[in-house]
């Protein structure tokens, strides 16, 4: 049979070899649910150069005992070093041995787009007694045949075989990202790219052509999660990357519903973009007064702050409109026009949003604040304007939050905005039916005014 090599596994990289003090090899391994797996040793493809490079980062994982565990795990020894399973490699390889082991192993790169415990074996390899009968058959045929797979109907390959959703491949689809959604059953990773499939022609208009950070949860929301602000290098090509002036690092932006789909790929479960206009990022595009509640404050008073600012921006010509965060408080937004003749700098737009918190803070100075001093939070609520700059994020309308309950940052009229509203009804389950059949924030790109006119109105 001929041994077909194929790129594309990873594996996470638990300790390396030497020989007479001098690199020899990786010794890698898999995940299997908390369990790193042994998986053998990765021989070859280290050019001079590619160990020049991952050194520095071999040594910084430095541990003192194996992260292996099972009884596959190799021992020890004067030639083994062992390393904290943070490092996931890219290899190529001829198969599986019998055993469990990688064949014939070679180095292609560190994957540092990946953290490690995404790492689990996407072939063939398994703990069923019939494991050595299939070891020749899998020896020789290509493996990671991920839709073949699906396709097949094999019900031990159903709960792991990649889907794809708009065409693009969900790996891991029963992956759980919230244990539940308010109704006691998982939202999986096929879960949360059928939501945004569901919504993205309302998402994305609040996103595209704007920075966009992804906040990543590839264990869930009970696990580890990372702010991701710029394109990491094996990224998906439906995504996009968008340059910043003072930045060299390109950052993320996502412009199509594969995008967002791409996204839940990589376990991205909150949106948060700029708030500039799309394509201009020193122009502010809409602003945002996020109203944050001390833990003892009513809801009722937050929908009371969300009247008021509603109120207060109409008084200079601006249209607010609400949103759940998904969280404790509630959004006001207010779309701005970009047109030349309205434009006004970052700085102009944040001292107006300032003004406009201060203002409301001062006419009523038991309810809220614009200070976070944590001291004085207390029953009030923080009048938040800083979301309104260059650099500065909120979560997008429609964006899940990881956070319990699968809840969504929900559009909603100002009809809902009163006692009644309950914010955590609205989550990756329930928000696609509403936002079809609903009308919230119709008229909002009509609704874009003139923030230069309304610094003007409220300086008078
Ligand atoms: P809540 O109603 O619970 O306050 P929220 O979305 O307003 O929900 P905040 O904690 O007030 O949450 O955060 C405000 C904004 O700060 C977020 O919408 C987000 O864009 C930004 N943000 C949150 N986490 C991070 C982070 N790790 N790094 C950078 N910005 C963040
Ligand atoms: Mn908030």
């Amino acid at each position: 049979t001929k041994a077909k090599c194929r790129p594309g596994q990873e594996v996470v990289i638990g300790g390396w070899k030497t020989t007479a003090g001098k690199f020899r090899s990786l010794m890698v391994g898999v995940y299997k649910g908390e369990h790193l797996v042994y998986a053998g040793i990765v021989g070859t493809g280290y050019g001079a150069g590619t160990l020049k490079r991952i050194m520095p980062e071999l040594k910084a994982a430095g541990a003192s005992k194996s992260p292996f565990s099972g009884k596959s795990a190799p021992l020890g020894g004067k030639d083994v070093r062992w390393l904290k399973p943070e490092l996931v490699a890219e290899i190529e390889y001829a198969g599986w041995t019998g055993d469990g082991m990688v064949r014939q192993a070679s180095f292609k790169g560190l994957r540092k787009d990946k953290p490690a415990s995404e790492v689990e074996t996407e072939t063939s390899r398994t703990d069923t007694p019939d494991r050595d009968k299939n070891a020749d058959a899998e020896m020789s045929e290509p493996m990671v045949r991920k839709d073949s797979r699906a396709t097949q109907g094999s019900s031990r390959w159903a709960s792991s075989a990649t889907v794809t959703v708009l065409g693009i491949a969900i790996t891991k689809p029963d992956k759980v990202l919230w244990p539940g959604a308010g109704d006691g059953a998982p939202v999986t990773k096929r879960d949360l790219a059928a939501y945004f499939e569901a919504v993205g022609e309302w998402l994305l208009p609040h996103i595209e052509g704007r920075p966009c950070s992804i906040l990543r949860a590839p264990d869930g929301i009970n696990g580890e999660k990372f702010f991701q602000r710029h394109v990491m290098p094996g990224m998906s090509k439906v995504l996009e990357e968008v340059r910043v002036s003072d930045d060299h690092k390109p950052y993320l932006q996502v412009g199509s519903t594969e995008g967002l789909i791409a996204i839940a790929q990589t376990a991205g479960l909150e949106l948060h973009p700029w708030n500039c206009a799309p394509g201009k990022v020193d122009v502010p595009g809409r602003l945002v007064f996020d109203l944050d509640p001390a833990p003892d404050v009513d809801f009722a008073d937050v929908i009371k702050a969300a009247k008021e600012m509603r109120a207060r921006l109409d008084a200079v010509g601006l249209t607010g409109f609400c949103k759940t965060t998904g969280g404790k408080g509630l959004h006001v937004v207010t779309p701005l026009s970009y047109a030349l003749r309205d434009a006004v700098t970052w700085k102009e737009a944040k001292a107006f949003a300032q003004k406009v918190c201060s203002q409301m803070t001062a006419d009523s100075p038991n309810r809220y604040l614009v200070n976070m001093s944590k001291s004085q939070r207390s029953r009030k609520i923080f009048l938040d304007y800083l979301r309104n700059d260059r650099k500065s994020t909120a979560v997008a309308p429609l964006s899940p939050r990881a956070r319990a309950g699968a809840t969504v940052s929900m559009p909603i009229t100002w009809s809902q905005v009163k006692a009644g509203l309950h914010t955590t009804r609205f989550t990756v389950r329930t928000a696609p039916a509403l936002i079809k059949r609903g009308n919230a924030w119709d008229g909002y790109d009509d609704a874009a005014a003139s923030l230069k006119a309304a610094i003007k109105k409220l300086a008078l």
